[in-house]
């Protein structure tokens, strides 16, 4: 996009993630000092259907780089999802002289964008953010990182305890369809047994690697479970596990405190490199792409695969579990 006079817009969709406005600081900044004026539309898809754009200048993301959530507010929008979502959202951009639009959100945000591709002709790049990290075509999506540091600390919180007391605790994080959060921290947390909705689970087996620890002289174990898991979430799990082990487990659901916070160092730098790559790749008239960050080196792949394809849990930590667990 090489008319300056163009506006380059940002939104942010889906479930918010720490790191969010560190992306929106630095699209915000970077269109800025390309000479571009900026407009933010609020609550996702929603608000830019509904025309709810506000004017964004470098002082308006002021100290929020260090801030969870969102500055611009996030939704899920059903209404956006009908042909007639996109043709209105086309019509606010082209009323607001929009040439470029930056969607920072996880994969169904970007089946909502490459849809958007068809109704508008700007340029449209995506920016993963999603706690989840089940996006291919980045190493990691900006708020994974702090997501899976929440969410440790909750684990070895619960490890003094599950200690003192000699329990097995069975902890859930999110993940509804991916079990990234939990193979991390599971790693990072030491647990016994790691439950993801991409392996099956065979209880049995897991039931009988728990006993034969106790056998052997564990007296705790921490079980750690994706949501996703078994459909029914850590607490079907746990009575399965109580009738084949007769442990009871205490059950811990973290939930959403896994979505808030200050976002960790590590996702402000990829929020700020991801937000500003986005901007050059509008400059230089790339559309329907996703920004990413694999091995070290900023990326464009296309929006539409990166929506359908699954990236896959690392087979080697996954393998790794049960004999650390020892
Ligand atoms: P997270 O991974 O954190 O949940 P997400 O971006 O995947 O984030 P979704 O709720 O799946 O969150 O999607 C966000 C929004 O994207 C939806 O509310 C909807 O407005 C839009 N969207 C999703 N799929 C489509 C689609 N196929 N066509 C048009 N819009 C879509």
């Amino acid at each position: 996009m090489t008319d300056k006079t163009k506006a380059v817009a940002v939104l942010t969709s889906g479930g918010d993630a720490p790191g969010m406005n560190a992306a929106i600081r630095s699209v915000v900044r970077m269109a800025t000092h390309g000479g571009y004026r900026v407009i933010g539309f609020q609550r996702g898809y929603d608000g830019l259907m509904a025309d709810d754009g506000i004017e964004l200048e470098p002082r308006s993301v002021s100290n929020i780089l260090q801030r969870g959530g969102t500055i611009l507010k996030t939704a899920r929008s059903i209404e956006f999802q009908a042909d007639k979502g996109c043709a209105q959202a086309a019509q606010v951009l082209d009323a607001h002289g929009v040439g470029g639009l930056v969607v920072i959100g996880g994969d169904g945000s970007f089946r909502g964008a490459h849809a958007l591709g068809r109704a508008w002709t700007g340029a449209i790049v995506g920016v993963p953010a999603t706690i989840d990290n089940d996006i291919s075509g980045t190493d990691e999506t900006i708020g994974f990182d702090t997501a899976l540091n929440t969410a440790l600390e909750a684990i070895d919180r619960l490890r003094d305890t599950a200690s003192a007391h000699e329990r097995l605790f069975l902890v859930e994080v999110m993940g509804r369809h991916s079990g990234f959060i939990a193979l991390a921290v599971g790693t990072a947390g030491g647990a016994e047994e790691i439950l993801v909705p991409e392996v099956d689970t065979d209880l049995d087996a897991c039931a009988a690697r728990l006993v034969a620890a106790r056998e052997k002289g564990k007296t705790m174990s921490i079980v750690v479970c994706a949501e996703g898991e078994n459909q029914s979430g850590a607490f079907a799990v746990a009575r399965e596990l109580e009738q084949r082990t007769g442990f009871v487990p205490t059950v811990t659901v973290l939930g959403h405190i896994q979505r808030g916070g200050r976002p960790s160092a590590r996702d402000r730098i990829l929020a700020t490199k991801l937000g500003a790559f986005a901007v050059t790749a509008i400059q230089r008239g790339s559309t329907d792409v996703m920004v990413g960050d694999v091995r070290g080196e900023l990326v464009l792949s296309s929006l539409e695969k990166s929506a359908a394809d699954k990236k896959g849990l690392d087979p080697f930590l996954l393998e790794l579990i049960q004999v650390l667990a020892q």
